[in-house]
């Protein structure tokens, strides 16, 4: 399939997975008297974020945005029903905190994924993780724990200590470089591409592919992630 083929399809995907977000996003509105349904909804191919929420400013009309690269029924790696469905309510969780009363137990952590947009995501059932884990929307949240402000005891900040040693690794992981510039790498969207320029990130490792006459900027793990291949071995 060329590049073009590909994106002509995804295109006519848009009226669909529309569909699906808005027929949510219309049980929500009427379950806390909200009016996300009405919010509009661009399709974007952004690699690195699978969707977000714009609230309205004076320079920009509030909008929900979604990445077809990873919610396209045609990508060979489009994640799970239910992954979709809960990205779907995490950024419907981010317009809840502007419009519905957040109660003062619930406003201790800041942040646009603190407590009260955790709490949000307590009320529709979504997952309180700011970053995408495969399959995480199937785990079942203890969200009277997340929600509570922790007390700072030995065990929990050996807890906090742990995830951020293992965060360490995964980051120190995520940095190693695992091309070289010259590598021809095969995309199932864009076809075959030649690595240009590595640039070395603190916790990634971003890549500058040119496919055709096209250079595109695609972070090295989501490369990994969807099984990009070296066309040639060295
Ligand atoms: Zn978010």
């Amino acid at each position: 399939m060329t590049k073009n083929e590909m994106l002509k399809l995804l295109r006519n995907e848009e009226p669909i997975l529309r569909a699906e977000i808005t027929s949510l996003y219309t049980l929500l509105d009427a379950k806390f008297g909200l009016h996300g349904a009405e919010v509009p909804i661009t399709f974007g191919m952004d690699a690195k974020a699978l969707g977000s929420y714009t609230p309205p400013t004076y320079d920009e009309e509030e909008h929900f945005e979604f990445s077809l690269f990873f919610i396209g029924y045609c990508m060979q790696n489009q994640i799970s029903k239910e992954d979709r469905i809960n990205l779907f309510k995490h950024e419907y969780a981010h317009y809840m905190t502007r419009n519905i009363a957040i109660p003062s137990e619930y406003t201790w952590q800041p942040g646009v994924h603190g407590s009260a947009w955790k709490y949000c995501c307590s009320l529709i059932g979504a997952v309180p993780q700011d970053i995408y884990i495969e399959d995480a929307s199937l785990q079942k949240i203890d969200y009277g724990q997340v929600l509570t402000r922790p007390n700072v005891d030995h065990a929990q900040v050996q807890m906090l200590d742990t995830y951020r040693t293992q965060k360490a690794y995964k980051n120190i992981d995520n940095s190693k470089v695992r091309y070289e510039v010259g590598d021809t790498v095969n995309h199932p969207k864009f076809g075959e591409g030649i690595i240009k320029e590595i640039e070395k990130l603190e916790s990634s490792v971003r890549l500058h592919i040119a496919f055709g006459d096209e250079i595109k900027e695609i972070d090295q793990k989501w490369l990994f992630k969807t099984g990009f291949k070296k066309v040639s071995e060295r």
